[in-house]
């Protein structure tokens, strides 16, 4: 060991032996928790002030204490009183079940701790960055010489997605003057089940949200053509620059899929920067069966997809993809005096001119680790299962006398709970009623813990909704949700009778 280096004694240091008992005990610790998870109830259902209570509400501690008690103390806090979305009878949100292989990496990339912001700062992280970038493309079929990066999540990698978009499509410099008084309303266009990341993206990007245009969309919940070309041609009478198109592949309400091929050729007619927000489905491009718009991704001018829902990696993971990586530069890379790095021929990615962040994280780690762990053909036999397991739902839900079966798209399956008595034109059927009937049953099926579903209001009803974004979700765990729900549905109507 070399002299010079060691024994400075700094108090976060550890020495190599306690770093190895601690990591150790933490490594044992959970590996008993993965295996607990089916036993362990999905959420404690607990109260913010009893969680409060648990971590104390003292102020900052002025001395410290001995690591292993912290370390081992907290685990057992984060296992015992989480709301544990990797359990398999979670399907409320589109939250995945993590990958173990990807809690490593974490480990393992906060350790050597790579700053992913210029490439000389971390050279083996930095291509490992590209090569995810590019794998992922290649998974949904994107081009693989196109720009991108890892972000923190959906919203994010939407939000970068506008923010290059605008840069491209505005006629004036829009990086130096804004959207400066005089300049025209740049509009950009999506339905109406589109996420609310627009709304972020708008309002921080200068253009207001005044320039968003919600479609109405058709029973499927995919944008409407019709209403589009009506929008458009009456912007562009108005004044107004349309400048961006935005597909959803996997509407965060019920899974659906816009009309990506129809959106592509009418934002080519109409010279739209044409965007896909994937940050759910598009890695069901993947496969096989893939339905026909998922396979035109490739027209998309960005896309964006979240690794952190179905690769099934560790939160954090989302990544940006953008046709031509020139744009991403024109809108995102300056030269600050202070940054003087040495120029490689064959240069390597310096991911801070791609994006927000300097600083970056090495995100890509995770991600890149469970693609080679289990390769294409896995992510296609997990998110295939996923796909089966929503239509498993969405037939017994149909076949059941007390449940009514709503839509099935990708892996998510809404439906809900209606008493026999009220089933179909029954005189006796009360729309409000049913709304507060599902929302009362949702209340009580999630604070069981025994299984946890999420809602989605389509056409003034409220439906129980499955995500079925978990590798650990089995037939026999669909087949008791069904089970359960009907239980707390029969519980429920015959409270709320009486
Ligand atoms: C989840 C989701 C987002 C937001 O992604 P985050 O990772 O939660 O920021 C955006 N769009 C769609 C379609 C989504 O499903």
């Amino acid at each position: 060991m070399n002299d010079l280096y060691t024994k400075r004694g700094a108090p976060v240091d550890l020495d190599s032996d306690s770093f190895r008992k601690l990591g150790h005990a933490l490594i044992d610790q959970l590996a008993d928790f993965y295996e607990s998870l089916p036993d362990r109830p999905v959420t404690e259902a607990i109260s913010p002030a009893a969680v409060r209570k648990l971590i104390g509400t003292g102020g900052l501690p002025l001395a410290g204490s001995d690591p292993h008690q912290l370390l081992s103390e907290t685990t057992a806090l984060l296992q015992q009183h989480s709301l544990h979305n990797g359990h398999p009878a979670f399907a409320g949100y589109i939250t995945s079940s993590a990958t173990p292989l990807g809690a490593l990496a974490d480990l393992l990339a906060a350790s050597v701790n790579a700053n992913v912001g210029k490439w000389d700062l971390s050279p083996v992280a930095a291509e490992i960055e590209a090569q995810t970038v590019r794998w992922l493309a290649e998974l949904i079929r994107y081009p693989t010489d196109c720009g991108g990066l890892m972000v923190s999540g959906g919203n994010m990698a939407n939000i970068l997605a506008l923010l290059t978009a605008r840069n491209a499509k505005a006629d004036w410099d829009v990086r130096t003057a804004g959207h400066h008084r005089g300049a025209p309303l740049m509009t950009v266009y999506c339905s109406r089940e589109t996420h609310t990341w627009v709304e972020k993206a708008a309002a921080i990007s200068g253009l207001g949200t005044q320039a968003v245009r919600w479609i109405d969309t058709d029973d499927e919940q995919r944008i409407c053509m019709d209403a589009l070309k009506t929008q458009l041609d009456k912007d562009r009478a108005d004044g107004c620059r349309p400048f961006m198109l935005i597909g959803t592949a996997g509407s965060v309400s019920t899974g659906a899929v816009d009309p990506l091929a129809a959106l592509a050729d009418f934002a080519e007619r109409e010279q739209l920067w044409f965007h896909v927000d994937g940050a759910y489905g598009a890695p069901a491009a993947m496969l096989d069966d893939a339905p026909a718009d998922m396979r035109v991704l490739a027209r998309a001018d960005s896309v964006a997809l979240d690794p952190h829902k179905w690769l099934y990696s560790p939160i954090e993971a989302a990544c940006t993809l953008v046709k031509q990586r020139q744009h991403l530069l024109d809108a995102f890379a300056f030269k600050p005096p202070y940054y003087n790095f040495a120029e490689h021929a064959d240069a390597g990615e310096n991911y801070y001119e791609l994006g927000l962040q300097n600083t970056r994280g090495f995100r890509a780690l995770k991600v890149w680790l469970s693609l080679r762990h289990v390769g294409r053909q896995g992510y296609q036999q997990m998110i295939g299962q996923n796909i089966r397991l929503a239509r498993q739902l969405y037939t017994l839900a149909s076949a059941h006398p007390q449940l009514e079966a709503h839509s099935c798209n990708l892996s998510i399956c809404t439906f809900r709970f209606v008493p026999e008595d009220m089933r179909g034109q029954s005189p006796y059927s009360d729309p409000t009623y049913l709304n507060t009937l599902n929302e009362a049953l949702l209340l009580e099926l999630q604070q069981s813990g025994e299984a946890f579903l999420s809602n989605a209001v389509v056409n003034g009803n409220y439906l129980l909704r499955a995500c079925v974004v978990n590798f650990r979700t089995t037939a026999e765990v669909i087949a008791s949700i069904a089970d359960l729900v009907v239980e707390t549905g029969l519980r429920v109507d015959g409270q709320l009778r009486s």
